[in-house]
């Protein structure tokens, strides 16, 4: 395999300032990593905020120590493996799961990663005090042509599926772990809260892949949810808040009995009252997990859970063990990812890309860079 002495990156050098194109030596993986040629990193609606407010918002949360090589979604090729490296092989195309932690604490041992106290988004964001260990061990990101990784973030992607598919598992692996907590199965009906955007519709696709009897959508947008609809007419009902009620109406969708599960995909800027409605839509024993970005504080009858066995859950990204399931669905058609409109942009392009997201159609649109 080829691997030049030199490679192309986007570095972002000031919070909030621009990312800029230089070249860094290609990286060497350690024993236990590989080297990835990344052929598609996705680019999530969030980014913007990430690189200019992210340090106000979240202060607690890190960014990696600048100038910083950003990119969440990277997809690529396998081109070099550590000398300890087991069950990788050069050649394999693989979806590169950004979440690190420390894999050896007793979360890591059961599969739980973000519960580890150095929890980390490699090209994003730490979640804890101590992500700076992690941003030190793994400096290389979606947004340059190589990367190095951890064995335990790879998933091996299907041929069937393109390297751009494959550069939207963030969003889509979010929502598979959700429905997963909230025990999605044929029998249910599930309300999808901002069911049109990136993370909502990532949703809508797993819960059917699941099997989900009924789902039910809300957004804004009616163009948007009817293009959410016409995925599968038979199984999707849409509703626009700007027509009411969604308490209301998943109690007419339901015969009085609510959803059995809530994934709430809201977007930051949303009000609360709207998480509330998709909240007291819960049937008795209902789940509801929040994937979504609802800020501040909200105020919740806790009765309203407690007299009917209700649940109310957080759940942050996804097992790369979750990957895998991901990458099987889509393997078997079970998840089609064939709604999905790629706009792919060369990495000289990647300050434009991240600024043109409001040009996008919803979730339909999926922004890739190809270093
Ligand atoms: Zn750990």
């Amino acid at each position: 395999m080829n691997i030049p002495v030199m490679m192309k990156v986007a570095r972002m050098h000031e919070v909030g300032g621009p990312l800029i194109l230089e070249e860094l030596e290609t990286p060497q993986p350690g024993a236990y990593d590989v080297l990835v040629r990344v052929e598609a990193c996705g680019i999530v609606p969030n980014l913007s905020n990430i690189l200019a407010k992210w340090s106000q918002w979240y202060p607690e949360y890190p960014l990696p120590p600048l100038p910083a090589i950003f990119g969440l979604d990277p997809a690529g090729e396998i081109v070099a493996v550590g000398k300890d490296v087991l069950g990788f092989e050069v050649g394999q195309r693989v979806y590169v799961n950004p979440g690190r932690s420390c894999g050896t604490c007793e979360a890591c041992a059961t599969n739980d990663q973000v519960s580890c106290k150095y929890y980390t988004f490699n090209g994003y964001f730490g979640h804890t005090s101590l992500s700076w260990k992690i941003f030190e061990r793994y400096p290389y990101a979606g947004f340059g042509q190589y990367m190095t990784a951890p064995t335990t973030a790879l998933v091996k992607i299907p041929d069937s599926m393109s390297y751009e598919e494959a550069a939207r598992f963030g969003y889509i692996g979010t929502a598979y772990s959700g429905l997963k907590k909230g025990n999605v199965k044929a029998t249910s009906t599930v309300l999808i809260n901002g069911a049109s955007g990136t993370l909502g519709l990532s949703g809508v696709l797993c819960a059917l892949a699941m099997g989900a009897r009924k789902i039910l959508g809300t957004g804004r947008d009616r163009e948007l949810l009817a293009a959410v609809k016409a995925i599968a007419p038979d199984r999707i009902e849409i509703f626009s808040t700007l027509d009411g009620s969604i308490t209301d109406w998943v109690d007419a969708q339901t015969n009085g009995n609510g959803a059995d599960m809530v994934l709430d995909c809201l977007g930051p800027g949303t009000s609360y009252e709207t998480f509330l409605e998709g909240l007291y839509s819960l049937a008795r024993g209902g789940i509801l997990v929040n994937v979504g970005a609802v800020q501040g504080e909200v105020p919740i009858k806790l009765h309203y859970l407690t007299s009917a066995n209700r649940f109310l859950f957080g759940s942050n990204w996804f097992s790369t063990q979750e990957g895998g399931e991901l990458a099987a669905l889509a393997e078997t058609g079970a998840l089609d990812m064939s709604v999905f409109e790629h706009q792919v942009h060369p990495l000289e392009e990647v300050n434009e890309a991240i600024s043109g997201l409001s040009t996008r159609k919803g979730g339909f649109t999926n922004f890739v860079i190809r270093p």
